[in-house]
């Protein structure tokens, strides 16, 4: 395409709200068959609630309350979110926290209260012990249901599970569908368990799923992609999906998402809705429509 193309597409994007880092980006946009969607804050709204608190024998729900919350105060994670909400309705103030690390996909630890407090999901967790009955059958129940349930432990045990919930976006059924009418195939792709995954897929009309993975993982399951010779476009909004839009061929990041996740995509959907990345891919085909 002539540069003025190119350029032409480029405001064109801006008008759509895609924000384009180099009129070349519009050459790897035309090509993608593939494209790999995180689920929280791509999919859905990344706007959690806490819905259920519910700690392990011999702990109270304000106790659960204070000490996850007061470590989770430090994360900007959408699950932090939640449960710092609903932990200052419920409990007031917050304790501070000493000493917090974040692992990336995985969760958060600090020390509170002279307690060292872990909250993530159940690898991170392991190393307090195991989930105690009462907790596994309401993490069963969570995830039935479609829910993210974290566990929260400290001092060597496993002491309660937070669950919250999250929306799927009302705009990202009829962005999947516009993808498959461009004759893209859509992925769905998070850290998320598997039941959470699936139950947002189905709402969405997604088939493809991968579930559980971290922050490595969705690297490699775009690296996989690729190697069966899929064009991919990967769209994320979190620091943990900053590599694997690094790798896409394409990076869409959602504007509503990290500066992490921003930096290194090669597109910015400026409001974080879905439909425009049927927008974008219709955008390079025009514009690039007659070259081949
Ligand atoms: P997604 O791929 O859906 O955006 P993430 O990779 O950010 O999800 O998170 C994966 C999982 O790691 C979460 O479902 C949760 O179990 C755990 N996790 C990540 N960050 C936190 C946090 N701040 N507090 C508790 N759990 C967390
Ligand atoms: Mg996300």
């Amino acid at each position: 395409a002539t540069p003025t193309a190119l350029l032409v597409g480029t405001g064109r994007g801006a008008q759509l709200g895609i924000l384009i880092k180099g009129p070349q980006v519009l050459e790897s946009t035309r090509a993608v068959d593939t494209v790999v969607l995180d689920k929280t804050g791509t999919v859905t709204t990344g706007e959690m609630t806490l819905v259920d608190v519910v700690p392990a024998d011999g702990v109270t729900d304000t106790e659960l309350l204070r000490l996850a919350g007061a470590v989770e105060n430090a994360s900007e994670h959408p699950i932090a979110r939640a449960i710092v909400a609903g932990a200052r309705d419920r409990v007031g103030e917050l304790p501070s926290v000493d000493e917090f690390t974040s692992e990336t996909g995985l969760g958060v630890r600090g020390t509170v209260d002279g307690h060292r407090v872990v909250v993530g999901r159940a690898s991170l967790i392991s190393d307090q012990g195991d989930l105690p009955s009462e907790l596994a059958s309401a993490r069963a129940e969570a995830d039935a249901q479609g829910r993210t349930s974290v566990a929260v432990g400290w001092d060597g045990a496993v002491r309660g599970l937070l669950v919250v919930s999250d929306q799927v976006k009302p705009t990202s059924k009829a962005a999947v569908a516009q993808l498959r009418k461009l004759g893209l195939t859509p992925v769905l792709l998070t850290g998320d368990n598997a039941a959470a995954a699936r139950a947002v897929a189905a709402e969405v009309g997604i088939t493809d799923v991968v579930a559980e993975v971290l922050p490595a993982g969705k690297v490699d399951e775009v690296k996989r992609l690729q190697e069966q010779g899929k064009v991919v476009a990967m769209v994320g909004d979190g620091v943990n999906d900053a590599a694997a839009l690094a790798q896409a061929d394409l990076g869409i990041a959602m504007g509503t998402g990290s500066d992490v996740a921003i930096e290194a995509g090669d597109l910015t959907l400026v409001r974080g809705d879905l439909r425009v990345v049927a927008d974008a891919i219709r955008l390079s085909r025009r514009t690039l429509g007659t070259i081949k």
